[in-house]
This record gives C-alpha cells, structure tokens and sequence, in this order.
C-alpha cells in the first residue's frame, strides 16, 4: 500500500484506543471532567457492563451554547493554554482527547447548562460527527450519555471482557474517586439498582466503610502528615494494622494529587514500612493521598494518566514511608489485638484430634529444669532497663507449655498463645538493635579461636563481606583452603556452643543469598536471632517461660518476630464467652 494519511474518522478511531479501552475508561473520564467542572454531586448510571448505555449526570459549571461543539473536537480543552501550564495544573484533564475519543467510538448525547445561562444546549453525535444541536432546558450541569460504546470499532467490542467483569471495573473507578474525593457525592446504579454510592461529607472513613468494608477499616490506622515536617510532600489516609495483609500489592490504593496512580516504587516503599513486622511476602492494605506541588510531578507520561513521574522520587517515596511507619509503629504498642478474623475464623482452634493435642498440653513446673542445660535462657536485660521501658502488653500468668513450643498465658483481657521460638526472636532482635544503638559490644571473644570447615561458597561469602559479618559481631578469617577461624561470635550466639551457631548461620545466609552490604547485615542479623532463639520443641521451665513473656512485654514491637510473622494470638474474654455460648 502507498503511504496514505488516514481520514480524520479512522485516526480519530485508533487514537481513541490509546485512551478509551474499556466501559470503564469513559466512567473514568466523564467522571474527571464533572470533578473538573467542580462538581458536588456526581451520578453515573451504566447499563449492560457499559456497552449499552454510560450517563454520567454533574452539577458542575457547564458549557456556554457556544463552545459545546468545540468540547468534542480533539484538543479542545478549556483547562491548558501553554504547555508550561502543567506546572500548575490544578485539574484531572489537559489533553483534550476525552471526548473526542469517546464521540468517535459511540454515540453521544450532551445535555448542558452553564452557570451564567437561562437556557442549555442539546448535542447529538455519532461516530463523531454531529447530528443534532439545539436549546434545552435543564439544570445547570452537564449530563453526557455514550449509548452503544465501540459499535464501530467491532476489533475493540471483541476485546471486552465479560458483561460482570466490566461492572466491576466500572465500580472500582467510582469507588477510587469516591475514596479521592470525599467530599463530593457519588452515586452509581448498574441495570437499574443502586450498587454503590457516598454521602460526601467530607469524611474519608466513611468512604472506606463503603468500599472496604467495616471490617477491613476498624483495623486501618491513620496516617497523617507531620506539622513540624518540612517538606513539599503532604501524605494522608489509612493503612492497615500489621496483623492485616494480602498476598499481593493490588490493595494498596495511591493518589497522587487527586489522581488515583499505579506506582511500583511507591508500592514498594509502602511495604518497606513494615519491615520486620510483616512477613517480606505480604502487604498492607492502604489508601493514601499524596499531595506535592503540580511542578514536582509529571502527569504527562501515560495515555491514560495511570502514572506520573516524580521530579525527586526518593522525597517521595522517603516522606510516604516515614508517613506509613509512623502509623504502624504507633499501634504496635497497643496492648491487644484481634486475631485476624478475616483470614482465619477460629485461629485458636486446635487442629487435629483431641488425642494429639491433649497429651502435649503440660504445665510445666520447675521440675521440667532437667533440660535445662539444652536451652538458653532468656537473654538478660537488667532489672533497671526493663523497669525504664513502658509494657508494651499487658502482664501476663503463665497457664502452661503447649507441644513444647507454644506458651498459654492469660491477663484479665483474656488469653494469650505466644510462640516461644517467635518471641524469642523479638527479643533477641530488639536487644540486638539497643546494643549496637548504644555502641555496646554485639561481638564476645571465644575463650580460644577456633576452625570451622567451610564450603568454598560459604568462604567466599564471608570473604567478600569481612565488614557487615564484622558489624554484627562476627569475627572471622578465612584460614587456609576450605577453612575459616573464628575469634569472636555474637553475644546473642554466646550461649550455644559457638561452632555449630556459627555454622548454622552461614548455612543459612548461604541459601538466603543477601544483595548488597547493609542487607547483608541486616539479614545476618535476622539469622542470628533465628539461631539463638529457644527452638519450637524445646521443653521451657516456668522460669524460663516467665523470663521471656516479661521480656516481651518490654519489647517495643511485641507482636511480631522480626521476619513479620506474629509471635502471639489473643482470644479475648469476648470472645471466649462467645464460643462457649456464655455471651
Ligand atoms: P480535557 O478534560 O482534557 O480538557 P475533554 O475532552 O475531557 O478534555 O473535555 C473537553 C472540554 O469539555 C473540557 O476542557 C471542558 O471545558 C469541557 N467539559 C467536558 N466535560 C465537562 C463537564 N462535565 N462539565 C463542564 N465542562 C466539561
Ligand atoms: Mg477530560
């Protein structure tokens, strides 16, 4: 074929696809421009997925008689002059596409009044051109109808999901804008009955019980910007308490200047507030506003805007975290929690057979002290020092040892199952981080160096990393071919015979394989604490038992070990009586 320009309708139609994808992209953009037009109230009303009918209704400013065919052509925008005006964009749309893009892949219909106007105008168009103008009465706003979407596009009309599946794209776009503006009221009906609206009073909570639910917004902890933080970038809304999490980032909702994006690095940086209180895998359910000036972002870079470029993202991605993490942190001294009834409806319920459980339930008593050589009591913290730091739970009687590896203790809030092993972990990682805060030794010499017979991989990790294996209380040289001797190992390790602690931990940082010198350490630290934590198995005298809840009572995270997973379960007396029919 000779090289031809394309007739305006067929550009227009392949432009458009950039643009308008789905039902649920026009909802997006009629929506954007009824915010933009200042609207209080905002009404979609969809039909068959969208593929039917889309009528989006606002009481926002309107269009004059005069430009109300110009809203249609593309380029035409009331919202940009210069391009150096996205500096200071204050609105969702500036490209002028939209409806252009939608006119030329459906049919149209625009019903407008402006502010300053007696009458309104009446539009008809169909595959972009128009058919129909004249005067018409109505409130003022704008009501804009798309019937019959991408009926001359059948390539795009094949590409649509399901009829159900559109709905809910659709939904979930009312639901974004509704989180991002409060207060404008949205309603949205599906087929004719209502499926989701907002009262728009402002109040983002009482958007979040409508799209999450009130379950899932009863754990969510608020994030708000620091008065005293000097910076341009202003962070806020919810974010779950550690103890709710997803396997995936997909909960996690971001805008960006009121304008809901997707941003990985910004994801990420979420779920790094979490660090050592949720495991690496999961992550947090949170909706969050970030607002910096319009000259410090670039909305410019999607076609259909769901991403932006941040003039200085590690600002950004520093000021959302220390947002996030001052949330999380803040909560995880509360002395209770709820189990995480969402993802397990009776977590303390026993598994397996009453006869398996029963003989493992022992109380231990001083006497079970025989064992007492094989495991290392609670790592010390003096009277005074644990004295100074506030309870971080509430003081707790030992009932007993469940299979030798769970603690049942009670506090008048209830009862409480604490894995040792997790607990022990807590503990260990916090004193560990006090020490080497308060430049105290972490390292403590072995009466006599020794060897060790390493493999050459294991060698060459601690070759190549001599100063973190230092930094966390290592020392150690390579000492001929496939050896290494050892001077001094982490106190923490201190009490467990040094050369199978020592092993055990480069054993296990072999597999770990750690990135970079500062991981390296951090995840030596993780696997030091690992090893020289009481193992689930181990029999723990009441002394024992004692010593580490009062221990973790003082921690300052208590609720999780340090790789995120939970080191307690509280049942509630509540919920006790509850199951026992006592309520
Ligand atoms: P953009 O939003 O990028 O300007 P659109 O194609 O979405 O481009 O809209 C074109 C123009 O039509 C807007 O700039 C605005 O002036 C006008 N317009 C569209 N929808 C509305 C509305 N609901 N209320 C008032 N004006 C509107
Ligand atoms: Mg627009």
């Amino acid at each position: 074929m000779p090289i031809r320009i394309l007739p305006e309708s067929v550009a227009a139609q392949i432009a458009a696809g950039e643009v308008i994808e789905r039902p649920a992209s026009v909802v997006k953009e009629l929506i954007e421009n009824a915010l933009d037009a200042g609207a209080r109230n905002i009404r979609v009303e969809v039909q068959g997925g969208g593929r039917k009918l889309i009528r989006v209704s606002d009481d926002g400013c309107g269009i004059p008689a005069e430009e109300a065919p110009l809203a249609f052509a593309r380029y035409a925008t009331s919202k940009l002059q210069r391009i150096d005006d996205l500096e200071r964009l204050q609105t969702l749309g500036f490209r002028g596409e939209a409806l252009a893009s939608i006119a030329s892949v459906s049919r149209v219909t625009m019903l407008t009044r402006s502010v300053g106007e007696k009458v309104g105008t009446f539009l008809r168009l169909e595959g972009g051109r128009l058919i129909e103008r004249c005067p018409e009465g109505t409130p003022q706003g704008t009501i804009l109808t798309v019937e019959d979407l991408f009926f001359n596009t059948p390539a795009r009309l094949k590409f649509l999901k399901s009829e159900a599946t559109e709905r809910r794209q659709i939904e979930s776009v009312l639901m974004r804008y509704a989180m991002a503006y409060p207060d404008v009221r949205f309603s949205l009906s599906q087929d004719g009955r209502p499926s989701f609206a907002t009262s728009g009073n402002g109040n983002l909570a009482d958007v979040l019980v409508e799209t999450l639910g009130l379950e899932i917004v009863r754990q969510l902890l608020p994030v708000q910007p620091l008065e005293s933080e000097r910076t341009s970038v202003a962070v806020y809304g919810y974010t779950s308490a550690p103890t709710l999490n997803r396997t995936t980032r997909a909960y996690i909702t971001l805008f960006v200047n009121g304008r809901h994006v997707q941003d990985a690095g910004l994801s990420y940086a979420i779920s790094q507030a979490y660090h050592t209180l949720m495991p690496e895998d999961r992550y947090p359910i949170a909706v969050l506003m970030i607002v910096l000036p319009p000259s410090e972002v670039d909305v410019n870079v999607h076609p259909a805007k769901a991403e932006v470029r941040f003039r200085a993202p590690e600002v950004v991605f520093s000021a959302v975290q220390r947002a996030v993490r001052r949330a999380v942190l803040g909560v995880s001294s509360v002395p209770s929690f709820a189990p995480r009834a969402a993802d397990l409806e009776r977590p303390w319920r026993v598994s397996g057979n009453a006869q398996s459980a029963r003989p493992a339930l022992k109380l231990a008593t001083e006497d079970s002290g025989r064992h007492a050589q094989h495991v290392q009591p609670a790592p010390e913290l003096s009277e005074e020092a644990l004295a100074q730091r506030p309870r971080s739970l509430p003081p707790m009687r030992i009932v007993g040892q469940l299979a030798a590896t769970y603690i049942i203790a009670e506090a008048p809030a209830g009862m409480y199952l604490i894995d040792q092993h997790a607990a022990h972990e807590r503990i260990l990682y916090e004193q560990y981080l006090r020490n080497r805060a308060q430049h105290k030794p972490i390292a403590q010499r072995t009466l006599q160096p020794f060897t060790l017979n390493v493999p050459p991989a294991t060698l060459r990790l601690i070759e190549e990393n001599i100063a973190a294996m230092r930094a966390a209380g290592f020392e150690i040289e390579p000492f001929g071919a496939n050896m290494v001797r050892v001077h001094a190992v982490p106190a923490a390790l201190g009490k467990r015979n040094p050369a199978e602690a020592v092993a055990e931990v480069l054993a296990d940082l072999e597999q770990g394989k750690a990135a970079g010198e500062s991981a390296l350490e951090a995840q030596l630290i993780l696997r030091i604490c690992k090893a020289a934590a009481v193992k689930a198995g181990q029999v723990l005298s009441y002394t024992e038992m004692n010593d580490l809840l009062r221990q973790l009572e003082r921690c300052e995270h208590p609720l999780s070990c340090p790789h995120g997973r939970p080191t307690l379960i509280h049942i509630s007396a509540a919920q006790l009586a509850k199951e026992f029919g006592r309520a």
